[in-house]
């Protein structure tokens, strides 16, 4: 073990289950050790790098902005985070956005828009949400509590009231939820991450989406790691064909830069006024800076190009021995295996490819622009190393 690795385990909270690799530095979609071993990157920090590491493009937009300022408050004007707030709402329908640091953060202000939105026109006391078993929305009191996944609701109790959980595709449940509590809302991910890469029916969605119009309750759409390209649509539920109430987003909106967003529809798009929310950092304009090179950059071309990557991965492993099934959308993938995700995970990181897991399943999502032959020659590898640890 490395000095690095032993005083992580001294000083830091042991708070993650670190793979064995500590990676320095790296090109694109290749990384490299402290020891120079050559990695293939199909994680991107967990969908963040979009790009991956050091896009040239992206490295001027950011460092153009820290030569100028790197940091004003909220409490003035800001050229970079409006530049930013147009272009996303421009490219989603949405109206304002208010933009945060992290997934967590962001959801924390969708369900404090969908509650004051409740309020305001309802009073107090309609200000249950709906969201659902398997979800993941954040490592925050309140969207732990949000998270729909017993394992995460012990030891830091009392958590958040209010929230309450549907089984994923159950129409009916959503229906019954709502006849027995007074709901303000409806959060869920399209493609659920963190709970093993599972995308949503779409005749599903249609009608939460449908009833919730309906009955006024906010539709909120996280998109933390489903937005910015990373599905095959600039957001993924333009892959469904919905107009959500209230959208969050973050990790791979400033192409590796801690950043969220929450975008408000029209519904609730005031709601939010003066006071009632904010953050120091947020909406920070190096970070607006990043976040709008890529917006900016995620055009036709590129969301064709990630359908494409799609395409081949789908292929490449359809008949690929100890591979039960692939799930997912996009450059969002989960592999269901035929043995344990995690020892392939790093068995793979031993032969130089990075992957990741979700629940049982090996989980992709590498940078959006990865080469066709770097992605071709990652998933050859990780091709045999499922096939060598397969029961
Ligand atoms: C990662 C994630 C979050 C939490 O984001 P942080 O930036 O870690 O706070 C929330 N929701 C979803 C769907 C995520 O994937």
């Amino acid at each position: 073990m490395n000095n690095t690795k032993i005083d992580d385990k001294k000083y830091i909270a042991n708070t993650y289950a670190r793979f064995d690799v500590e990676l320095v530095k790296g090109q694109g979609s290749v990384l490299y050790d402290e020891n120079g071993k050559k990695y293939i990157d199909l994680g991107s920090g967990i969908a963040v790098n979009c790009f991956g590491i050091g896009d040239n493009e992206w490295k001027n937009a950011v460092t153009e902005q820290l030569n100028r300022i790197q940091h004003t408050s909220n409490l003035y004007y800001s050229e970079p985070q409006v530049k930013l707030a147009k272009l996303l709402c421009e490219r989603t329908g949405m109206k304002k956005v208010f933009f945060a640091n992290s997934g967590a953060e962001a959801n924390e202000c969708a369900i404090k828009a969908a509650r004051k939105y409740s309020s305001d026109k309802y009073g107090d006391g309609r200000n249950v949400i709906i969201t659902l078993v398997n979800s993941f929305h954040g490592r925050t009191i309140t969207t732990l509590s949000a998270t729909g996944q017993d394992v995460f609701h012990k030891s830091f109790g009392p958590f958040t009231e209010g929230f309450v959980y549907a089984n994923a595709n159950c129409f009916d449940e959503i229906k019954e939820l709502c006849g027995k509590y007074k709901v303000c809302a409806i959060m869920m991910e399209l493609v659920q991450g963190e709970g093993g890469v599972m995308a949503l029916e779409p005749e599903y969605v249609k009608r939460v989406e449908a009833f919730a119009a309906e009955n006024d309750y906010l539709l909120i759409i996280d998109e933390v790691q489903t937005g910015n390209g990373r599905t095959g649509e600039l957001y993924a539920f333009m892959n469904y064909g919905i107009m959500p109430d209230i959208v969050s987003t973050a990790k791979g909106i400033a192409g590796g830069l801690p950043f969220g967003a929450c975008l408000l529809g029209e519904k609730c798009k005031d709601v939010l006024g003066s006071g009632s929310h904010g953050s120091t950092f947020g909406g920070n304009p190096i970070c607006a800076a990043g976040a709008y090179n890529v917006l900016s950059r995620i055009d036709e071309e590129l969301l064709e190009g990630v359908k494409e990557r799609n395409r081949y991965i789908l292929e490449a492993l359809k008949d690929a021995k100890g591979v039960k099934s692939v799930s997912g959308m996009g450059l969002m993938l989960g592999i269901e295996v035929d043995g344990n995700a995690r020892e392939i995970v790093e068995k793979a990181i031993e032969k130089g490819v990075i992957a990741l897991t979700a629940k049982h399943k090996v989980r992709l999502l590498p940078a959006l622009n990865i080469p066709m032959e770097v992605l071709r020659d990652a998933i050859e590898i990780l091709k045999k190393v499922i096939e060598e640890n397969s029961n």
